[in-house]
């Protein structure tokens, strides 16, 4: 359970970030050596995706890496729209910053739950 002071830290995080935190995406073979701010990257060899990299958009930097392999739980999906990636489910992380937000059309949504 969240107090008001976390769901006011969100709430501001949402604030900040309205309109113009979004991110591109690139597919790569590999890990990529340097991670930019503002992209996903999608690792692996199609149709053999087995992760998703990038950086947490609240701020901290930390890097995110999210498992996409069928065999791995968690596991997200990820799909292109439009040019725009989407990511599901939620990421919520259990560490650090304890962002919990969602990727649609290549923006990001802060969850408030
Ligand atoms: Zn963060």
């Amino acid at each position: 359970m969240k107090n008001w002071l976390t769901r006011f830290d969100y709430y501001w995080k949402g604030l900040r970030s309205q309109g113009r935190l979004s991110f591109e995406y690139k597919y790569c073979a590999t890990e990529p050596p340097v991670i930019s701010d503002n992209i996903i990257y999608i690792v692996g060899k199609r149709p053999y995706i087995w992760a998703i990299i990038f950086r947490c958009p609240c701020g901290c930097r930390e890097i995110i890496y999210l498992n996409t392999l069928k065999t791995a739980n968690p596991r997200w999906k990820h799909f292109v729209r439009w040019g725009r990636i989407y990511i599901y489910p939620s990421i919520w992380r259990r560490v650090g910053c304890k962002s919990h937000f969602h990727i649609r059309g290549g923006r990001v949504d802060w969850s408030y739950i």
